[in-house]
């Protein structure tokens, strides 16, 4: 996966989780709100309908007790005790009621045996309820604003976003407006009261607004989700960085030089043992061919010893240049894409692509050559950063580096040519030997193993200039199909 791709991959996710998150939160947050409104709602329908039955209980009480039409009868004390009826009527014998509403209604409460009402006014906030009995009949009239228990009401009714109404026939009437604010959903409740001679159905609605999302806690979640994926992030860079190292020291780079160091170690001593014989044998000799008289036969057999000697050390030397030159890796040849080799080599030098500003260009590299892999994205590693080492010279707008494959007279080549200093008349003869170098610091080895590599895979390497300026290097190998 690309750094781009994965590190969309993650904002995908963490939007994803994010999102997720919220919408866990405004959910739960809106069933805590209805919960909370249906509770109140349910309160106020039940404070309600005790005070219906409450208006039927002093129906009945009035039935009952029949008025003597005194001061100290029922009907005059009624308004006193219960605040909420404003009025009480009574119709006995043969008089008949002044409003024929109230006649209708006392017949109805004579047929269904229980009080009826009358009168229905919510805009002026009153009714009438008619009780029939004997010898006299009732009617009080009820003020449904002193209907509402104040003291037991469950909300603040000022301030609370319940809108709580009484509705009968069309007609409502408001017991609690509900603070008002932009809303994009409705919590609704409705319910009749629980006495049958007052059918009016309590109406509670609440408005669900932006400003009821639970936004701090979003916030919360949201910054939660950034940190973990930040973190996330950043523990992934970390890992990045350290395949990147590893992948650096499996190419060689650091082994290379240890391998240098044992190298040279091994070659100190395997030399340093001939070499002092060398020393021993040729002081003797002189020793003795300064003798009087020279003892010349002891002379020639140190001599000799002295070059048998010097052989020994010419054979390590020789020993060692051959497994400099020659690694062998045509035992382990198979097929490799040219282009994962060289993306491959591209991630590794990326922290230095990026210093350098350089976006490379890779064409036509999909090609399937014979090769060890390690031994060719060690060659490809090896001409990318001499090319970005010549680039680093040059100022950085003319920077350029392009890396092509193509296929030519059924072999696979790829060329990687820069737009950097170049290689000097003097220095291209002489580029692939091992130990020749331009560089401070250098040590002249990576052309010339890469050389040996690629020709120990049956390929070859080849280094050219190129116009207006730069260098070109290109690797040859056989083709996998062929
Ligand atoms: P080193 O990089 O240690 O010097 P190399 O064998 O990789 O050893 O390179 C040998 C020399 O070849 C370099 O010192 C440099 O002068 C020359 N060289 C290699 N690649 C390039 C290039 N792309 N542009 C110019 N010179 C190059």
């Amino acid at each position: 996966m690309t750094p781009l791709r994965g590190r969309l991959t993650v904002a995908l996710i963490g939007l994803v989780v994010a999102a997720t998150g919220c919408a866990v939160l405004v959910r739960s947050e809106l069933a805590g709100l209805r919960a909370a409104f249906e509770t109140d709602a349910r309160i106020v329908h039940r404070l309600l309908s005790q005070r219906a039955a409450q208006h039927d209980a002093v129906m009945a009480m009035l039935s009952l007790l029949q008025s003597d039409g005194g001061a100290s009868a029922p009907d005059r004390r009624v308004t006193s005790v219960y605040p909420q009826v404003l009025d009480v009527r009574q119709r006995s014998g043969d008089a008949s009621w002044a409003d024929p509403a109230l006649a209708a209604a006392e017949g109805e409460s004579r047929r269904l045996r229980r009080a009826a009402i009358a009168g229905v006014d919510f805009a002026g906030g009153r009714y009438w309820l008619v009780q029939a009995a004997m010898p006299a009949s009732h009617a009080v009239q009820i003020d449904l604003a002193g209907m509402v228990p104040r003291e037991e009401w469950p909300m603040p009714a000022e301030t609370s976003p319940v809108r709580v109404a009484l509705e009968y026939t069309g007609q409502q009437f408001l017991l609690q407006p509900g603070r008002g604010n932009g809303s994009w959903t409705e919590f609704d409740f409705r319910k009749r009261l629980a006495a049958d001679s007052q059918p009016f159905e309590v109406v509670a609605t609440r408005g669900i607004g932006w400003s009821d999302l639970p936004w701090l806690k979003m916030l919360g979640w949201i910054l939660l989700t950034v940190g973990a994926l930040a973190g996330l992030l950043a523990l992934e860079r970390q890992r990045a960085e350290r395949r990147r190292a590893e992948e650096l020291l499996r190419l060689g780079q650091v082994a290379r030089l240890n391998a240098l160091g044992e190298l040279a170690a091994g070659m100190a001593h395997e030399l340093n043992q001939p070499l002092t014989a060398v020393l021993a044998s040729t002081q003797a000799a002189g020793r003795m061919l300064n003798d009087e008289p020279a003892e010349l036969a002891g002379a020639r057999e140190a001599m000799q010893r002295a070059s048998e000697q010097a052989r020994r050390a010419s054979s390590v030397v020789e020993r060692l240049r051959r497994v400099v030159e020659r690694p062998d890796v045509s035992a382990k040849l198979r097929p490799v894409s040219l282009e994962d080799a060289v993306r491959n080599a591209l991630y590794l030098l990326e922290p230095q692509l990026q210093r350098l500003g350089i976006k490379p260009s890779l064409r036509g590299a999909a090609i399937l050559v014979l090769a060890e892999p390690v031994a060719l994205e060690q060659i490809i590693h090896n001409l990318l950063s001499n090319a970005l080492d010549a680039l680093a010279q040059v100022p950085a707008p003319g920077r350029s580096l392009d890396i092509e494959g193509r296929v030519v007279d059924g072999k696979g080549l790829l060329t990687v040519s820069d737009s950097g200093t170049g290689i000097a008349a003097d220095v291209l003869p002489r580029l692939f030997e091992p130990f020749f170098t331009t560089r401070e610091g250098g040590l002249g080895l990576g052309l010339s193993l890469c050389e040996s590599l690629a020709t120990g895979m049956g390929g070859s390497l080849a280094a050219a200039n190129r116009a207006p300026h730069g260098a070109v290097f290109t690797l040859q190998l056989p083709l996998a199909a062929a």
